[in-house]
């Protein structure tokens, strides 16, 4: 049986069956934040601020080795795209386009005949 699309909350989502869209993730952030009354707290700045502070979570998770422990990793990284998502919606952007505007461009900045095996910079290449 295809995906049935949560109608609220992540419950749903947990128990669904088959590959998960970025949309029904969006749709059961969005469903949760509701649930909660949290908007109000969602300002652009919040989140964007968020984003950040998650970030250096995970970055914790390898601050003493490469070694670090999965599920931390899994939770933090999480926790990261869950505020991107948040902030993407509160922006009125589509995450999902605005990643693949951004990959053209990078590709044009690096294209393969030069970029390929090099971490040079674009203006380096
Ligand atoms: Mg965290």
């Amino acid at each position: 049986m295809p995906f049935a699309r949560p109608s609220s909350g992540t419950a749903d989502l947990a128990d669904s069956v088959g590959p998960v869209t970025s949309e029904q993730v969006r749709r059961a952030l969005h469903d949760f934040v509701e649930e909660r009354d949290w908007g109000q707290f969602h300002s652009p700045a919040n989140l964007a601020k968020s984003v950040s502070i998650e970030a250096a979570e995970l970055l914790e998770c390898f601050q003493w080795s490469d070694d670090a422990d999965a599920e931390r990793v899994s939770e933090e990284l999480a926790d990261v795209l869950t505020y991107c998502i948040l902030l993407a919606e509160r922006l009125g952007l589509d995450l999902d386009e605005i990643v693949l505007e951004k990959l053209r461009t990078t590709a044009q900045k690096y294209p393969v005949d030069r970029a390929k095996g090099t971490s040079a910079k674009y203006d380096a290449l």
